[in-house]
């Protein structure tokens, strides 16, 4: 249990963009849920810096591409730390390639692991949140869920998915205590990026107003401020963490 701490689950907060969302929540007085499915050192290393450093966390490990392991995840999570309080469904991978040359299996797996884990996840800590009449879901989409991106028709039709998931649990949950926000990143440095060819990130540095690409850290309090009770009338909607790049 976690001494009236509020609980943070981070999906895929071993490493990247979620683990400097699990630094900032854990910093800002959250019991964090850090959650691996393959880097099991790194979460167990972030989990130690963050215990000693005064703070609480706990490393937990599912394959959330599965239904059942993200049903699990929530349980064992809840039943090890108490109802979960904030979820942050930010685990993702990309399997990118011109739509006619996609494989079925780079289609389904982009989707389950970067879409379908929010449903099962948020459907399963749901019932935690209105228990506690008060929850934070915050979906990590993408600018590309918003503007499509050439080569990644999976990835761009699972982060739009999540904008439209995110409007339809905050319409069904904002009069519970609940809401339920998306942030989309443009080009945050990150593991995930540093493998993009670099005449595509000078392109994609030409198209933000920033002039310069963004950190985990900036994209974190982002997420932290929509986990707060300073975001409790923010509801159904989708931040752009991108320098500019998208403007509605
Ligand atoms: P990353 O460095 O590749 O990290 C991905 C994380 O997801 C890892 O912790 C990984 O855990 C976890 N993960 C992957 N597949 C999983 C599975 N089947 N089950 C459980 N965990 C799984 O990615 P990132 O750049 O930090 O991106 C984080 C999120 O931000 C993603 O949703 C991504 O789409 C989104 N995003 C990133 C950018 C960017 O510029 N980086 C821009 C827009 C959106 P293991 O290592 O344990 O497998």
């Amino acid at each position: 249990m976690s001494d009236g701490k509020k609980i943070a689950l981070v999906t895929g907060s071993s490493r990247g963009l979620g683990r400097a969302m699990a630094l900032e929540l854990a910093h800002r007085g959250y019991h964090v849920a850090v959650h691996y499915a393959r880097s099991a050192e790194p979460a167990e290393q972030l989990a130690a810096s963050i215990n000693k450093a005064g703070s609480l966390a706990t490393v937990f490990k599912a394959d959330i591409s599965q239904a059942e392991a993200c049903q699990n995840l929530i349980k064992t999570v809840s039943k090890e730390l108490g109802n979960i309080d904030v979820l942050v469904n930010n685990a993702g991978i990309t399997k990118d390639g011109l739509a006619l040359r996609m494989r079925d299996s780079d289609w389904t797996s982009v989707l389950d692991t970067d879409l379908s884990s929010a449903f099962y996840l948020s459907k399963a800590a749901l019932r935690g949140m209105l228990a506690n009449k008060w929850g934070r879901i915050i979906n990590i989409s993408s600018v590309v869920g918003i503007m499509g991106n050439v080569g990644q028709a999976n990835y761009v039709t699972a982060k739009a998915g999540l904008i439209g998931l995110t409007k339809a649990l905050a319409k069904e949950y904002g009069g519970k205590g609940i809401t339920v926000n998306a942030v989309a990143p443009g080009f945050i440095e990150s593991d995930m990026t540093a493998q993009l060819p670099e005449e595509l990130k000078s392109s994609y540095l030409a198209q933000i107003p920033a002039g310069r690409f963004g950190t985990a850290e900036e994209l974190a309090k982002t997420v932290a401020f929509l986990a707060s009770d300073d975001a409790s009338y923010i509801n159904g909607q989708t931040i752009t963490v991108d320098g500019g790049m998208v403007m509605s």
